[in-house]
């Protein structure tokens, strides 16, 4: 295990801290788990990695709820580009990337989350769905 042989398959050593996760457990919940950790500690001055790292850990945490949609994936895969060489220190990219790994390594993992319809036909009161109270009648 070095960084070129690393690179090799698509991966990296990062700062060479590891963490050793037992297959049995679910690879979403724990990278949810993650991405609340970086969402705790940005800083908060760069906007991508402010708001990006919220964007994360709220889509992931759904994903582990079985909340998720497919378009709900690209869309955190997309997030993941929007931090991604858009902040000042490697930060936002140590936020990026695990996401990163996981949509490549564990994808059939994550799309097993992704059976539900749209939250939005569900009418299901998410805070960030801001045009909620548009599908209630009594808003109507
Ligand atoms: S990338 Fe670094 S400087 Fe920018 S908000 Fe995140 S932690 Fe702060």
């Amino acid at each position: 295990m070095d960084f070129d042989s690393l690179i090799e398959n698509k991966s990296g050593l990062g700062t060479a801290g590891i963490v050793v996760i037992n297959k049995n457990q679910d690879i979403v919940s724990c990278m949810a788990r993650i991405a609340r950790f970086y969402k705790h500690e940005s800083c908060g001055q760069c906007t991508p990695c402010r708001e990006g790292s919220g964007w994360m850990w709220r889509i992931l945490d759904r994903a582990t709820k079985g909340e998720t949609t497919l378009s709900d994936i690209d869309l955190l895969d997309d997030v993941t580009k929007q931090i991604e060489g858009h902040t000042i220190c490697a930060f936002g990219e140590g936020s990026a990337w695990p996401v990163q790994g996981l949509l490549r390594h564990f994808r059939k993992e994550v799309d097993k989350k992704c059976s539900n319809d749209p939250l939005i036909k569900k009418k299901k009161d998410v805070p960030y769905l801001v045009d909620q109270h548009l599908l209630e009648k009594k808003n109507a």
